[in-house]
């Protein structure tokens, strides 16, 4: 018998055969393990567990059905409140949603909320079961843009409600991130994310993809003339930030935006696609997020030697500590407390190291993590023939400049309200990264789902006018 006070452990793929391929690293529950995962709920009656989730999603009911064996009972639960489950159960930051305040992790170990809402996800997939219909279409159009985690859930909720929803992304594939950003060894594109796009599509949403709104349409113009009555914008904060310092021109420089969205989107890891990538023998990645991780996991199984340099500790990293963890089993190198000051280049100006300072950690800033400050006089150089700047990433300013009366932040973020999703603009509503810079998938989940009520709740009041 299992002890109680713990999770039951999920199946990975061993850390030596995984840091070589591209396949899942986490295998998930097979039905006998979600079921007795689910078996440790104490299915509170005043649910700590609900309160973390930002979409509300009805945690011990779900569960309870997990135990009971009624997946598609649970799948129909968890869709209420999520269009993308088998997402949100691999890539949410669960530790500091709804599994941190979980009352089992009081004495023991919280419940894996997140593997458990995967498996049922997934078991949904594999046996055809989809979310309920929606209600019968109610006339109104809505414009949605952006097919990331924000706008697909911004899309689903309103077209439950009835609403005729037409989603305008910019690039060749729906998903935002969830295509481009994260690397298919933790989330699979075709497997889980296609999937989870079509059974938005299933709702009635229409995706018009390669439209950059902007540029072949305006905010304005889908208002004025295209007769939609609402727009959600849900753009995200694509713009990759570099920090200044000298070499940063030199050939081998990379953001992770781009080498990411080279092996993710346009399949650079695969021999069957042409998209060429700089598979370097060194890598250096310069950050301490999800987003360093990934770039780094991804170089090393490109066949790298990989570095991550990070300003601050182990302690102030802001990735989720199962990617770290996960970095670290695969091989991945941590130089903690160091800063780049240059990067070195060779007379043809491609990398050839980078030259760091060391740093110790002072006074508190205004983020409440410790100040990095430098250590006079000791510089040292890292060998390296690529350097991958992980830094952060700010909106695109293309929505902001074409849209007449749209209000932004000096982070060049829209100005949204948090609980409607409604901007400066009459019938334009926001949210998601492209709102507060970039988050994390449940919470622009959380922006799409309280705009879409945002945006039903100013239609209606319109109409009545
Ligand atoms: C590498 C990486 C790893 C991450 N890992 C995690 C993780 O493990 N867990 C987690 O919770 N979060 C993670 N995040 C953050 C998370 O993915 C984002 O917070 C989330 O995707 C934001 O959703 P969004 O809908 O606001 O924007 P996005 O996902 O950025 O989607 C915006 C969409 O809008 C489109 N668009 C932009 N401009 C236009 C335009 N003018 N016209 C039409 N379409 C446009 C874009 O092409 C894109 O498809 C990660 C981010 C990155 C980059
Ligand atoms: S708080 Fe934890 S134990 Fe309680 S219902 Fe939620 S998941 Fe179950």
């Amino acid at each position: 018998m299992a002890d109680v006070m713990k999770k039951i452990p999920v199946r990975e793929q061993d850390p030596h055969v995984r840091a070589h391929n591209f396949d899942e690293v986490c295998l998930g529950y097979d039905k006998e393990q979600a079921m007795e995962e689910a078996s440790r709920c104490l299915n509170c009656k005043n649910a700590r567990c609900i309160t973390g989730c930002p979409v509300s999603i009805n945690i011990p009911a779900f569960i309870h059905e997990v135990k009971e064996g009624n997946f598609a009972e649970a799948y129909q639960i968890i869709s209420l409140s999520s269009s993308l489950p088998a997402i949100c159960g691999r890539v949410c930051p669960q530790e500091s949603q709804c599994e941190g305040p979980c009352v089992r992790g009081v004495k023991g170990e919280s419940i894996s909320i997140g593997k458990l809402e995967r498996f049922v996800a997934d078991w949904a997939r594999e046996n055809g079961i989809k979310p309920a219909p929606p209600a019968e279409k109610n006339g109104h159009k809505v414009a949605i843009i952006g097919a990331g985690p924000s706008g697909l859930t911004c899309a689903g909720d309103l077209a439950r409600l009835g609403y005729d929803v037409t989603i305008f992304e910019a690039l060749h594939k729906a998903g935002g991130v969830l295509v481009y950003g994260i690397p298919e060894f933790r989330l699979p594109k075709e497997k889980v994310v296609a999937a989870e796009v079509e059974n938005v599509k299933g709702l009635g949403v229409k995706i018009e993809t390669d439209v950059v709104v902007g540029k072949a349409v305006t905010i304005d113009e889908l208002l004025n003339d295209e007769g939609y009555e609402a727009v959600f914008i849900g753009s995200g904060a694509g713009l990759p930030m570099f920090m200044g310092i000298p070499g940063e021109q030199a050939n081998g420089v990379f953001s992770a935006n781009e080498y990411l969205t080279r092996n993710n989107l346009m399949q650079a890891f695969r021999d069957d696609y042409d998209t060429p990538i700089f598979r370097g023998k060194k890598v250096v990645v310069v950050g301490g997020g999800n987003v360093a991780m990934d770039a780094a996991r991804t170089a090393l199984r490109l066949g790298a030697d990989t570095h991550i340099v990070y300003r601050r500790s182990e302690a102030e990293l802001p990735a989720r500590q199962e990617e770290v963890h996960h970095a670290r089993e695969e091989g991945v190198v941590f130089h903690m407390l160091c800063n780049p000051v240059e990067i070195l280049t060779d007379e043809r100006s491609y990398v050839r190291g980078i030259r760091c300072i060391r740093m110790e950690l002072g006074e508190p800033d205004a983020s409440g993590r410790r100040r990095p400050v430098e250590i006079p006089g000791s510089e040292f150089e890292i060998e390296a023939d690529t350097v991958i700047m992980a830094l952060g990433t700010t909106p695109n300013p293309l929505i902001a400049s074409t849209t007449i009366g749209l209000d932004t932040n000096r982070r060049k973020c829209i100005i949204a309200d948090e609980t409607t999703g409604s901007t400066s603009k009459e019938a334009v509503f926001a949210g998601g990264d492209a709102v507060t810079g970039a988050a994390t998938v449940i919470l622009a989940m959380g922006a799409g789902k309280a705009a879409a009520k945002g945006i039903d709740d100013f239609i209606k009041a319109r109409s009545a006018r």
